[in-house]
């Protein structure tokens, strides 16, 4: 079914990076001998799932949709992948993405640029906008994305799709290719809220691979989709529908804050005074910490070397001159400056403390309220080659996503609307392991 859809749509939509189409057909006919055999099914038995290609797949190429990956083939599976293969989904192929995830309309990739199925003269949004456009066009029922800084929402909401970043430390990070190893987080990306909260209740639980894994039960996410709202006190940051924030956008929010409404949820405007100061914050340490992780493409361990170097230091430069793009090298430079002795106390250690004011705002917060909503992008998808020469103006585009990364709390995206025939998506925001509430918000709004 998945790959007759792919043939139908792929060669306008170009989501996937790898095909994995022989392997597919193999483990499907698996898991329909196994059910012959009257043996019990898992959790998500026989459901189609692209993965976002910077997450490390066994004999599969993971490329980060970058050249230095080009032909890199990993010899583990994530563990994310290991519990898909336990709740039996069936792995349809690699995704398209940003570079290394760095970008917000996937046009950093090196090798294409997905088109959001909505109208494909605009972009799926990024960096997993292949994971987004897969599931917005029927190509697979369910994805996988990473979100460092809005990386899951933002796609989710330019594509239409629900999207889910769950709390720092509740999916497993080991098999993830590191951007920012203190934001990165795996996702589920998928037309419903109750298939989101069934592909995350897959993937969620503590990993001793993964140093920063939350040891924490994982609650029964689907069994809490009541649709019960009653009584139940909703924040409305007044940052979030300030300046820069689309009429429509503005618009839908207040609808779905009315629909709540009449549901019996209550909503009041707060301030998230230290909101302005998070994208400024977010690309230093995001990029100081990429420059460090990014540090292991040299041309020996893996991947891409270049063809023509006189010694090991010029094997080195060429490399990654030839291997990274441009996106990747401006973050890499300025997170190497951030990290240089003489501006460390000036820059990442500044940025370090005004995260922790992010965080606290959101403590304050979620002492009185059970979640935060906002919307999750200041406008509908923006048009391929709009933005791409301006860095400045891609970054602002994450201003809603990125408070939530710096707090590790969790965020989901779920459709509220269309603007000028593209979908909007409205962000609802959590505390800290509280994902079942966060997604029965989005359920009883959905
Ligand atoms: N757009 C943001 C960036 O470019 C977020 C990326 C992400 O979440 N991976 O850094």
């Amino acid at each position: 079914q998945s790959f007759k859809r792919i043939n139908e749509v792929e060669g306008k939509v170009q989501a996937f990076l790898t095909l994995d189409e022989e392997r597919a057909r193999a483990k499907a006919k698996a898991l329909d001998d196994k059910l012959a055999l009257g043996e019990g099914k898992g959790l998500l038995f026989g459901m189609p799932i692209g993965i976002k290609d910077n997450i490390v797949t066994k004999n599969l190429r993971t490329t980060c949709a970058s050249k230095i990956l080009e032909n890199f083939d990993p010899i583990y599976d994530a563990t994310v992948m290991g519990k898909l293969h336990e709740a039996e989904t069936v792995t349809i192929g690699k995704l398209n993405m940003d570079e290394f995830a760095m970008g917000s309309s996937n046009e950093n990739s090196h090798y294409q640029v997905t088109r959001n199925p909505w109208n494909l003269d605009t972009v799926p949004g990024g960096s997993s906008g292949g994971s987004a456009a897969s599931v917005a066009a029927g190509e697979v029922l369910f994805s996988l994305g990473s979100d460092t800084g809005g990386s899951i929402r933002q796609p989710a909401s330019y594509c239409g799709v629900v999207g889910m970043k769950p709390t720092y430390g509740l999916v497993s990070r080991y098999g993830l290719v590191a951007f920012a190893s203190s934001l990165d987080q795996i996702g589920p990306i998928t037309r419903t809220v109750e298939d989101n909260a069934y592909l995350l209740q897959a993937i969620a639980g503590h990993d001793s691979m993964d140093s920063t894994s939350a040891n924490v039960d994982i609650p029964d996410y689907v069994s809490k989709l009541s649709g019960d709202v009653k009584g139940l006190k909703i924040a409305v940051p007044k940052e979030y529908l300030g300046e820069g924030v689309s009429q429509e956008v503005r618009q839908s929010v207040l609808e779905a804050l009315k629909v709540l409404g009449k549901l019996g949820a209550e909503w009041e405007e707060v301030s998230l005074p230290h909101s302005k100061y998070a994208l400024a914050t977010y690309y230093l340490l995001s990029s100081s910490e990429a420059s460090a992780n990014l540090a292991r493409f040299d041309g020996v361990r893996y991947g891409y070397r270049t063809q023509d170097a006189q010694n090991l230091i010029d094997m080195y430069k060429k490399t990654r001159a030839e291997g990274f793009g441009e996106e990747v090298k401006r973050r890499i430079m300025l997170g190497t400056f951030a990290l240089s002795s003489g501006y460390y106390d000036a820059y990442y250690k500044k940025a370090q403390k005004v995260r922790h004011l992010i965080k606290k705002d959101f403590d304050e917060i979620f002492k009185d309220y059970d979640v935060v909503i906002g919307p999750t992008a200041p406008t509908p998808a923006f048009r391929v080659g709009e933005k791409i020469d301006d860095p400045l103006t891609m970054y602002a585009n994450d201003i809603l996503t990125i408070p939530v990364n710096l707090a590790g709390v969790p965020g989901i995206s779920v459709p509220c609307g269309f603007a000028g025939g593209l979908p909007l998506g409205l962000q609802i925001i959590g505390n800290h392991y509280d994902e079942s509430t966060v997604y029965r918000v989005a359920h009883a709004f959905e």
